[in-house]
């Protein structure tokens, strides 16, 4: 790894990219033929709608029996209908569950649930301009329960919603349904002897709000090289739950990040155009023009004891990069917008990419790739963060990582003295309520510390 490979020549054979293979969607088509035949029935004319609905019932009845749809099940707790609801499918022995399998359609999961053609056309129908029945999702559930003379649908289109269609004599009627969405306020805070997400974990925090803390502060801390036993973070972030009292996804509110003894701050703040941003404790964007570090600390990376066997390279100038040890396969992120100016083969970086920044003085290259990002190559926009290729050994490379350098102006800088340029502060006229509501979140983690160390 240690190899100054940047004036090799020789190059090996050129890189076979991975093609990617489209699957196709034979029960989408089924289904739009359906919808497209029954547009021009009506078109036609209506006294042979029923023979010729009947027709389509049957070639419909013999797909379904084709497809592997999950046997309806006599429901005797549904997560996520109101309590309400819950009440009225005591009484109503009728309810009745379909999930969508993969490849399934509405049509399909409707017709178990004991819906004809002609009914499930008159669902789609109804709603059509709510949620269309074709956006209808794998691992998704219908519920049907009749009360009375009236059938209900229901759909969980997801956490948060749901498509509620009722019958009421021969017409169907589509609703979207908010699920009521609770808050809590939850305070974290950790010391890292182990690993971040192992110690996170071990403080109860979970995968996805550890992932949410290592993104806001990207631009920072490179959490691949940088991070020492003995750092540590505190959090407070917001849990929202759905009516059955399920995680339905958590936001970072204020959370401190102390790495080598020096600590970060991130205020979460919306300004008044409604955007939404992460600042310093005096107002500054966390974001900036560049990324810390193209790969991204992950739940896979390696304990910083196992750093010694698989030493991790800094600038030198003869090296002219800086090599980031990760498995074969960990996605590769761009530095920051710019344009693919190089991806392919190039001597001993082997499968490289060269990308020419906002800032056309500075590129960034990327080298020993595993494969390249899906629509990766010359010519193409990239974005901050975007996969443009995952980690390899290709080219001269002793061991999987990543070889990346910062150039200015042609020549290879050390990536870690890069000046970063931050993304425009909190404006002046809005400083003195954001400092407001930095200050209340700051009182808010401070009092959750005081009250978690005393247990
Ligand atoms: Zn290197």
């Amino acid at each position: 790894m240690a190899q100054d490979f940047a004036n090799q020549t020789h190059s090996p054979a050129m890189p076979s990219q991975t093609r990617r293979k489209h699957r196709p969607s034979s029960l989408k088509c089924a289904w739009h033929t359906v919808q497209q035949s029954l547009g021009k029935l009506f078109a036609i004319k209506a006294v042979y709608i029923p023979i010729l609905a009947g027709i389509l019932l049957l070639l419909a009845i013999t797909t379904v029996s084709s497809l592997s749809v999950d046997a309806s099940v006599q429901l005797t707790h549904e997560e996520w209908l109101q309590p309400e609801e819950n009440n009225l499918l005591k009484h109503a022995n009728s309810a009745q569950k379909v999930i969508v399998k993969a490849g399934d359609s509405a049509i399909s999961s409707l017709n178990t649930l004991g819906f004809n053609f002609s009914e499930i056309m008159a669902m789609q129908a109804a709603s059509k301009k709510i949620h269309p029945l074709s956006h209808v999702q794998a691992g998704h559930a219908f519920i049907r329960h009749d009360i009375d003379a009236v059938s209900h649908v229901y759909y969980d289109i997801d956490a948060g919603q749901k498509l509620h269609l009722s019958r009421t004599e021969a017409t169907w009627h589509a609703a979207l349904e908010k699920m009521p969405v609770t808050h809590r306020q939850v305070y974290v805070q950790a010391t890292i002897s182990d690993s971040l997400f192992v110690d996170a974990a071990k403080a109860g925090l979970d995968d996805r709000t550890t992932m949410n803390l290592v993104d806001v502060f990207a631009w920072d801390i490179d959490f691949a090289r940088d991070l020492r036993k003995g750092d540590s973070f505190q959090i407070l972030y917001e849990e929202q739950y759905n009516d059955a009292g399920k995680i339905i996804g958590t936001t970072i509110l204020n959370a401190v990040f102390t790495n080598q003894g020096r600590s970060y701050h991130a205020i979460r703040y919306q300004l008044k155009n409604g955007k939404e941003g992460y600042y310093s404790l005096d107002g500054k964007s966390l974001r900036k023009a560049y990324l810390k570090a193209p790969v991204k600390y992950s739940r896979i990376s390696s304990r910083f004891r196992s750093a010694r066997k698989h030493p991790v390279l800094g600038y030198t100038r003869a090296h002219k990069g800086v090599d980031y040890a990760a498995r074969t396969g960990t996605p590769i992120h761009a530095l920051g917008d710019g344009r693919i100016v190089f991806a392919g083969w190039k001597g001993g970086y082997g499968r490289l990419v060269e990308i020419r920044h906002t800032n056309r003085n500075h590129h960034t290259r990327y080298g020993h790739m595993s494969k390249f990002g899906r629509g990766i190559h010359k010519g193409v926009r990239v974005k901050q963060g975007q996969i443009i290729g995952y980690v390899g050994m290709s080219g001269l490379a002793t061991g999987p990582h990543l070889h990346f350098e910062f150039r200015v102006r042609g020549r290879a800088m050390n990536p870690l003295r890069v000046k970063h340029t931050p993304a425009k502060p909190v404006p002046k006229a809005e400083i003195a309520s954001f400092k407001q509501h930095a200050d209340s979140l700051q009182n808010s983690l401070k009092l959750a510390a005081r009250q978690s160390e005393w247990g």
